[in-house]
């Protein structure tokens, strides 16, 4: 990657990155893929070095940084040869508790937070339901208000794709608490709440789902059924969850696309290595434009990406104290960034595997693994079809299509 233009604190959270995932080679990734075992000791490395909360105020613990510096932080990781397990390993963590920082209480923010700056306690994220969608507004995880002496809220319903949740211990929930037929718009009704995620509480269970890649982290069905919520874990107004959740799904699609252009950019170098080296028909494959010219092309499109992103963590950044940026300028810059990264590291992940021939389809070349990977950020946490849905309507004036 192009390095110029970087501000002084995203080259230092670089040049810091690399050196603790140095430590992780690609040989650890990819032995924890195939096991499909949990990478605890990158978690905890970064925990131990303060990077968890690199978005989050001094005032709770954490380095005062934005989320500009978390996506050089997501895209190093990945970029080191983590991928997106790498990244995932930490990734709602520094994004999830964006609304938890904003709206929260002094007395929340004091109570969920450090734990997971300090790496003792780690959050999944849990939107996705099985039968809504991308439809999150009509989610069907129903959190009751209870009367008389326990208080707080009964959760019931399920949610689908959890990543993380086999080793997390707290999760932050959107569910509905006033039924969508009494609300005046869909938006409206909806509750966030950062919850304890026992699992040996009654009314919490999971099940694993196999998927195609980043085996290393888990996602999984969530089960909840009368589970409990105190009434102190309701983030915000109860009612104006989406608001608040929205809030942190825009710092998840700048973190995804960091990640997105990590993996692209890891994949060329690994092509274009193997490519100086590989001699066929006596000379170095490289040197055959077919080669070269779709994995120079691959760059270019990695490089427009990337400044688009870090256009999109600006921004989003800015808004904080800048009222003149707008939620809606935030929200198509972090979608077009999403999209733009994600497309762009398909390009370079596919171009590799083709341009190493058989060994680009060898599990201990690697770049197999960051092209199963480098779907996760074309489906989530919004899929490509909605993003252009979003543009069409938000920017271009079109009618709604969905
Ligand atoms: C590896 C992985 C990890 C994940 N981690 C989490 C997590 O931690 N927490 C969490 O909450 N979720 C998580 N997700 C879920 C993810 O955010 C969703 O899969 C994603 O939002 C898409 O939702 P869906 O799968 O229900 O797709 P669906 O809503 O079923 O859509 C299926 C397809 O139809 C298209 N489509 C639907 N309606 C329209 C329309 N009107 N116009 C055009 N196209 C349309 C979609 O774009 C999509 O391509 C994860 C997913 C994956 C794969």
């Amino acid at each position: 990657m192009e390095m110029s233009g970087f501000t002084d604190d995203q080259l230092d959270v670089r040049a810091t990155i690399e050196k603790i995932c140095s430590r992780f080679d690609d040989d650890y990734w990819l032995a924890k893929d195939q096991a499909s075992e949990y990478p605890h000791e990158l978690h905890s490395a970064l925990a131990k070095s303060g990077y968890i909360g690199i978005a989050l105020p001094p005032s709770l613990g954490g380095s005062g940084l934005g989320i500009l510096e978390a996506t050089m932080m997501l895209q190093t990781i990945s970029e080191s040869g983590a991928g997106m397990a790498g990244a995932q390993c930490v990734h709602a963590n520094v994004y999830a508790t964006q609304p938890v920082a904003k709206f929260g209480t002094e007395e929340q923010v004091a109570r969920f937070l450090p734990g997971l700056i300090e790496g003792t306690d780690r959050v999944c994220f849990g939107v996705t339901e099985p039968n809504i969608g991308l439809e999150t507004l009509k989610l069907k995880t129903t959190a009751r208000k209870v009367e008389g002496e326990t208080g707080g809220y009964r959760v019931s319903g399920q949610k689908i794709w959890i990543s993380s949740a086999q080793v997390a211990n707290k999760m932050i929930l959107l569910a509905r608490t006033t039924p969508l037929e009494q609300v005046k718009k869909a938006s409206e009704g909806l509750s966030l709440f950062f919850i304890d995620f026992d699992k040996t509480k009654p009314g919490l269970q999971l099940r694993r789902i196999k998927k195609m890649g980043g085996g290393a982290v888990d996602a999984n069905e969530v089960f909840l059924d009368d589970y409990h919520i105190p009434a102190d874990n309701l983030i915000g107004e109860e009612g104006q969850g989406f608001k608040i959740v929205l809030h942190g799904m825009n710092a998840e699609r700048c973190l995804l696309a960091g990640e997105a252009l990590g993996l692209g950019y890891a994949a060329l170098k690994r092509a274009s290595m193997y490519a100086r080296e590989r001699v066929v028909f006596g000379r170095p494959i490289g040197q055959n434009q077919g080669i070269q010219h779709p994995l120079a092309s691959a760059y270019m499109h990695l490089e427009a990406a990337k400044l688009v992103t870090y256009h999109a963590a600006r921004l989003y950044d800015q808004s904080a104290h800048d009222e003149t940026v707008s939620t809606r300028a935030v929200g198509v810059a972090c979608n077009s960034a999403k999209y733009l990264a994600a497309e762009a590291a398909l390009t370079a992940c596919e171009r590799s595997v083709l341009s190493m021939g058989g060994m680009g389809y060898a599990a201990e070349y690697h770049v197999e693994r960051y092209l199963r990977e480098c779907f996760v950020p074309r489906i989530a946490p919004v899929s490509r079809e909605m993003i252009m849905n979003f543009v069409g309507e938000k920017v271009l004036g079109l009618p709604r299509s969905y």
